[in-house]
């Protein structure tokens, strides 16, 4: 039976890869594509296991050679997902998750029309920007420029929500563990044909309510708060004027 090809996209920062991990760890059969890309390892992140990491000379040697599936250029760096994830993933018949941004999701959604598109979303920018300076914090260094460039990019990245099948708000983290398991389980059933019983329709109530047309009024102050006025276009509005969660003003104050 053919695998699910799973592709996930948020603003840095949104949460998206602690939402992968969580289930990674309670889903079995699903393979994650190890992205190459050009960005130094950050933290504790180890080539091979986050990522592995490379040099621009040899990422374009890759590309040039059509080793990519997609690949796009992100803060300034080369991201791309191998043709190979898909291909190994494809003949062990197995679903495979892409963490991607926008523009590789738009790549890939052209070559693989069935994929499953889930857009994550951080619940206002005051949010993100705590989460950003947290996890530079945890990693031991915060650039002030990386920062800023991430933040300023979120709301751009919203912007193509709905170009996705799934949107979550990254809010209370056990929450969107759940929605997330709960698109998984919902589509294998569907590419299964299984019928609903008792637990799955629980899970089908779940993943509906996260499709972009029942998510309209849920999401509606998220993207606000974003400066994001479905069908108008975004208004000025700088993020990095946003205070921390706490209220401190973490620009002055660092
Ligand atoms: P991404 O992969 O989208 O760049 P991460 O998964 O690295 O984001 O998360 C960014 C930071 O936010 C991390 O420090 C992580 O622990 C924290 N985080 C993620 N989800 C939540 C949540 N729901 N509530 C609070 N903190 C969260
Ligand atoms: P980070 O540097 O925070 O790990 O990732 C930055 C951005 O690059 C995120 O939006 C992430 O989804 C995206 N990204 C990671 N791997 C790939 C990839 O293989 N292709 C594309 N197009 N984007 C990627």
């Amino acid at each position: 039976m053919a695998g699910i090809l799973f592709i996930i996209s948020a603003p840095s920062g949104s949460g998206k890869s602690t939402l992968v991990n969580a289930l990674r760890s309670q889903v079995g059969g699903i393979d994650f594509s190890i992205s190459w890309t050009t960005r130094q390892p950050r933290g504790s992140e180890q080539t091979g296991r986050e990522y592995h990491f490379t040099t621009r000379e040899e990422f374009e040697r890759m590309r040039d050679a059509g080793e990519f599936l997609e690949y796009a250029e992100v803060f300034g760096n080369y991201y791309g997902t191998a043709r190979r994830s898909l291909d190994e993933a494809t003949a062990a018949g197995r679903d495979l998750l892409l963490d991607i941004d926008v523009q590789g999701a738009r790549q890939v959604r052209e070559k693989v029309t069935d994929a499953v598109t889930i857009f994550v979303m951080p619940p206002n920018p005051k949010v993100l920007r705590t989460r950003l300076r947290n996890r530079s914090r945890a990693e031991g260094h915060v650039d002030e420029t990386v920062l800023h460039r991430r933040l300023n990019e979120a709301s751009k990245e919203i912007e193509n929500y709905q170009q996705y099948r799934y949107i979550l708000v990254n809010d209370v983290l056990e929450r969107a563990v759940a929605q997330l398991e709960a698109i998984v389980v919902v589509e294998r059933m569907r590419r299964d044909g299984k019928p609903l019983d008792i637990r799955t329709k629980r899970d089908f109530e779940i993943a509906e309510s996260c499709r972009e047309v029942n998510s309209r009024v849920r999401l509606q102050p998220v993207l606000e708060s974003f400066g994001i006025f479905p069908d108008h276009h975004p208004q000025q509005y700088s993020l990095l004027e946003a205070k921390d969660d706490d209220g401190t003003d973490r620009k002055s104050a660092d």
